[in-house]
C-alpha cells in the first residue's frame, strides 16, 4: 500500500512507515506495542551508542525491581503528585488482595533512593554513578507507537553526590557528553541542548535539562532529559552521610533518561515520502544487494559475481535479497521504505563487466563501481550519508527557526505550521500558560544559562528576563 504524503497527512505517514517497515505494531493491552525485529535492531544500536558513552563517563549498570511499594512513592510529595495520574497499581496477587499495593515503576527514584539510604553513610561512599536499562509503565491517554506508549524501554541514570556543584556538573556531563553527542553523531539528530521552564520540569527536580529535536512536520520532540534533583530525594528517603568535617549532610542527586521514543525521533527527522531514511550507524542493514536475472544461465553468472561482492563487503552489515518470486522494482521500493542507506544492483551485464550499480537512499543518486573498488567506495558513501542526513536535518531546523517581532507574528507562525519560535520571555508561569492556552505552543527550552534578551516579553510586554524557544510539541 502506498504511503500517504508527509505534507498531506504526517501522522498517517508516520503510522504507515512504522507498520510497513516492520518496526512495531500496537499490541493487545491499550497503549502497548510489540517492537518487531527491524525496529528492535535500530533500538539496539541506539542503546549501544548511549551505553558506551554512559560507561565512558564513569557509570556502571545495575538493576532494580519493577515493583515498588506504593508507600515509598508517596514520600516525595511533588514526585507522587506528578506521577499519580500515570501510575499503574497492583492491588491483587496470589489469589488475594494485597495488604500493601505495589506500583509498577513509572521511574525508579523512589526505590533507588530508599536503597541508597542503606548504601550511603560517609562521603567515602560517594559519588554513586549508576544506570539501569529497563522498562517502565506510564498510563498514556493518547498512545502513539514509539512516541508515547504505556510501557516503554529506556535507561535511567541515578547518581548521588557530596555537593550541589558536583551534581550539577554531572547533569551537564550527561547532557553534553552522553546525550547530545550520541544523538548527533549516531542518530543524526541536530538536537539543541537547553533548560526547561519550571512548569515543564520533572516532578521533584530543581532543574531539568533537555535535548530538543525538530521533526520534519516542524513540531518539537523532547529527545532526552537530565535532571538536577538537589537534596529533595535524599530528604524524602533519609539519605544522609558524614561529610569531610564530620557533619551529617543530605546527598545531592541527579537522574536522566532516554527511551524508545528516540526511534520515533529518527523516523520523524529523516523520513521522506518514500519512507524511512536511516543513518548508517543505526541501520540493521547498511547495504542491501538485489541480484537481477531472467534465465538460469544469467542466475549462475550473477551469483558468481555476487560471491565476490559479498566478500568485498565482509565487514559490513549486508542483506542479500534473493527472493525469487519478487520483481527487482518491488524490492527496491521495499528497501527504500525500510530506509537502507545503500542498495547494490547486480545484473548479468554488471557481472560481465566486473562492476555493480550503487544507489543511495538519501539522494537517490546512482553510480557504477568496479567490484575491486567497492569496499572503499561503500565506506565513503556511508560516511557521507551519515553526515549528510545530519546536515539536512540541521538546515531544515535552521530554516524553520524564527524570531517573531510581536505576538501577532508569533500566532501567525504557529498557524502556518510552527517551527522553533525564539523570543524574549518575562519568566512568569501565568504568561507561559496563556500562550499555551491560546496557541498550544509550549516553551521547549531556555538557554543553559539565562540570557538577558534586552527586549520586552513577546506575549505580555513585561520586561524580558530570558530568551525562550517555543514550539508545538509531541
Ligand atoms: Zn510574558
Amino acid at each position: 500500500m502506498a504511503l500517504p504524503k508527509q505534507s498531506d497527512d504526517f501522522p498517517g505517514w508516520y503510522q504507515e512507515v512504522v507498520k510497513q517497515a516492520g518496526m512495531a505494531e500496537p499490541s493487545l493491552a491499550r497503549g502497548t506495542m510489540v517492537i518487531k525485529p527491524y525496529g528492535f535492531g535500530i533500538w539496539e544500536r541506539i542503546q549501544r551508542a548511549f551505553d558506551d558513552r554512559i560507561k565512558a563517563t564513569g557509570h556502571e549498570n545495575l538493576y532494580f525491581p519493577l515493583l515498588i511499594p506504593n508507600k515509598l512513592l508517596e514520600k516525595e510529595a511533588e514526585h507522587v503528585e506528578g506521577f499519580a495520574p500515570e501510575v499503574a497499581v497492583v492491588t491483587h496477587a496470589g489469589g488475594e488482595d494485597l495488604e500493601e499495593p505495589l506500583v509498577i515503576r513509572p521511574t525508579s527514584e523512589a526505590i533507588i533512593w530508599a536503597t541508597y539510604a542503606k548504601w550511603i553513610q560517609s562521603y567515602r561512599d560517594l559519588p554513586l554513578l549508576y544506570n539501569q536499562w529497563c522498562n517502565v509503565v506510564r498510563w498514556e491517554m493518547r498512545p502513539r507507537v514509539f512516541l508515547r506508549t504505556t510501557e516503554f524501554l529506556w535507561q535511567e541514570g541515578h547518581t548521588a553526590h557530596e555537593t550541589a556543584d558536583e551534581a550539577i556538573a554531572e547533569a551537564l556531563t550527561i547532557l553534553h557528553e552522553v546525550y547530545v553527542d550520541a544523538a548527533r553523531t549516531v542518530c543524526g539528530l541536530p538536537v539543541v541542548p537547553g533548560r526547561k521552564s519550571a512548569s515543564e520540569r520533572f516532578p521533584g527536580a530543581e532543574e531539568t535539562l533537555t535535548m530538543e529535536g525538530m521533526m520534519c512536520d516542524r513540531k518539537a520532540l523532547q529527545a532526552g532529559t537530565s535532571h538536577y534533583l538537589g537534596q529533595n530525594f535524599a530528604k524524602a528517603y533519609g539519605v544522609q552521610f558524614q561529610d569531610r568535617d564530620g557533619e551529617q549532610q543530605y546527598a545531592f542527586a541527579t537522574s536522566w533518561g532516554v527511551s524508545t521514543r528516540l526511534v520515533g525521533a529518527v523516523i520523524m527527522t529523516h523520513g521522506d515520502d518514500k519512507g524511512l531514511r536511516l543513518p548508517p550507524a543505526l541501520a540493521p542493514h547498511e547495504v542491501v544487494i538485489v541480484p537481477i536475472y531472467k534465465s538460469d544461465g544469467e542466475r549462475a553468472r550473477v551469483h558468481e559475481a555476487l560471491a565476490h561482492v559479498k566478500s568485498a563487503l565482509a565487514d559490513r552489515r549486508v542483506k542479500v535479497d534473493d527472493r525469487e518470486q519478487l520483481r527487482p522494482g518491488y524490492k527496491y521500493n521495499e528497501w527504500e521504505l525500510k530506509g537502507v542507506p545503500l542498495r547494490i544492483e547486480i545484473g548479468p551485464r554488471d557481472a560481465e563487466a566486473g562492476s555493480v550499480v550503487v544507489a543511495r537512499r538519501d539522494t537517490g543518486e546512482k553510480e557504477t563501481v568496479a567490484v575491486g573498488k567497492l569496499a572503499g567506495r561503500v565506506g565513503e558513501l556511508l560516511a557521507e550519508i551519515q553526515t549528510g542526513l545530519y546536515r539536512d536535518a540541521e538546515a531544515f531546523r535552521d530554516a524553520n527557526t524564527f524570531s517573531p517581532k510581536d505576538y501577532g507574528e508569533f500566532k501567525a507562525l504557529i498557524e502556518a505550521g510552527g517551527g522553533f519560535l525564539q523570543g524574549a520571555w518575562c519568566g512568569d508561569p501565568d504568561c507561559e500558560a496563556e500562550i499555551k492556552a491560546e496557541t498550544k505552543a509550549t516553551i521547549r527550552f531556555l538557554p543553559l544559562q539565562p540570557e538577558d534578551p534586552g527586549a520586552p516579553c513577546v506575549h505580555c510586554g513585561k520586561p524580558g528576563v530570558d530568551r525562550a524557544t517555543w514550539a508545538l510539541a509531541y
